[in-house]
């Protein structure tokens, strides 16, 4: 019986029912987009994130392309993200006219690497500084903001990355399309009690957060759907402004928008699916914990690791291996699917050629580019499955030569 890298059909057995009236119920209401369904969507979303509020979007894209925009980021700016990631982080960076400054990641989160960042932020800062005294203008610095993206479900180490955007005074959008419900624990100040540490959700820490609502991801639609979330109730204002082709009240314009709106139907499919996520990532947890178990021991492949600071929701349980494509041929014709997320870093993609990066400007990136292969894992997936994949994987790795 082949194991596919995704397969929906085994959530929505357990849960058609429910679907089902949550679909009837938007028949009978006759409002297929935005309406009740998204505003309470957008409060439940908000409250599972611990933020003050959500803004349903038509997508993860659209959510990244509003982020920006809220922010006064245009032509001239420019916006610091990862070489490794899906294209989208990237491409709404460039709709809006900024252009994208690329740091490496780093290989045990494969997200942003702080110690990079940091370099790059001050080599820019020296830069300014310098150009500014010559044209005698306090600063000429075009940089804005910075992307983080918590990729496979692990977020990139986000208090170091807040206390930079702090101290050169920069904006921080959380790309989190791949991280609903993952978490970062961060210490509070000595001086607010009590000491504990808090926790805080994927998607909060920034100035915005972007979710994708895409049919895989940890908390998927039926169809494509997306939310920004923001603790900043003028900006949330906006961006409801923005997704409804700029209308304020009745037929009042502040300014043009876009159709970005979230339906209804996927919002309230998204409100019955919400109940299953907590249960659904801590499955996800156990069966990477069960991978773990079985292929500890082998040496040839890097299995991913949780960081200290978080709880990884393994969006995509990605690991390295040698000989990549020998791999996957093999597995697949043990009837086991996998995937390579990403094949080619986005600074390599001939859609960013004009950027001007290099083979070998971003190492770490290239070199996970080279070697990651995802596995299939999903709530659904039976652990007598993992074992064969294992099995698999072992007899794939001996039959080398
Ligand atoms: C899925 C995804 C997006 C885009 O989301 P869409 O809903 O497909 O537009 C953006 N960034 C990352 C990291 C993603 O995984």
């Amino acid at each position: 019986m082949p194991t596919p890298l995704v397969d929906l059909r085994r959530q929505h057995r357990q849960i058609r029912k429910r679907i089902h009236s949550a679909i009837k119920r938007v028949f009978k209401s006759g409002r297929f987009v935005l309406g009740e369904e998204v505003a309470r969507f957008e409060r439940e979303w908000a409250a599972y994130c611990g933020v003050a509020h959500a803004v349903g979007t038509g997508s993860g894209a659209a959510a990244l392309h509003l982020a920006m925009l809220v922010l006064g980021i245009g032509p001239g700016d420019e916006v610091i993200t990862v070489p490794f990631t899906f294209i989208a982080t990237v491409s709404e960076i460039t709709r809006t006219g900024a252009r994208p400054v690329f740091v490496d990641i780093e290989p045990r989160s494969y997200t942003l690497d702080v110690a990079k960042l940091e370099e790059t932020i001050e080599r820019d800062y020296a830069f300014h500084d310098r150009i500014g005294h010559l044209i005698n203008r306090a600063t000429s610095r075009r940089l804005k903001a910075i992307l983080p993206v918590h990729l496979y479900g692990q977020m990139a180490d986000m208090r170091p990355i807040l206390e930079l955007a702090q101290r050169y005074n920069l904006r921080v959008i959380e790309d989190a399309a791949q991280a609903h419900g993952a978490e970062y624990r961060m210490e509070r100040a000595p001086s607010i009690s009590p000491a504990a540490d808090a926790v805080f959700k994927a998607g909060s820490l920034g100035d915005l957060g972007c979710f994708s609502f895409y049919p895989t991801k940890n908390l998927g639609a039926c169809g494509e759907a997306g939310a920004v979330v923001t603790g900043n109730a003028e900006w949330a204002e906006r961006l409801r402004r923005l997704v409804n082709n700029g209308r304020a009240n009745g037929d009042v314009h502040l300014e043009e928008g876009f159709n970005y709106r979230l339906d209804a139907l996927q919002a309230a499919i998204l409100r019955v699916k919400l109940r299953y996520l907590d249960a659904w990532n801590e499955r996800r947890r156990e069966l990477a914990a069960l991978y773990r178990q079985k292929l500890a021991d082998v040496e040839e492949i890097v299995l991913p690791e949780e960081l200290s600071y978080g709880r990884h929701v393994y969006h995509r349980y990605v690991i390295r291996v040698p000989d990549r494509e020998r791999l996957r041929r093999y597995l697949a014709d043990a009837g086991i699917e996998t995937d390579v997320p990403y094949p080619v870093p986005l600074h390599l993609q001939p859609a960013y050629r004009y950027l001007g990066y290099r083979p070998g400007d971003f190492p770490v990136a290239e070199e996970c580019a080279r070697t990651v292969l995802a596995l299939p894992l999903y709530p659904e997936l039976r652990e007598k499955e993992i074992g064969r994949i294992a099995r698999a994987l072992r007899a794939a790795l001996r039959a080398r030569g």
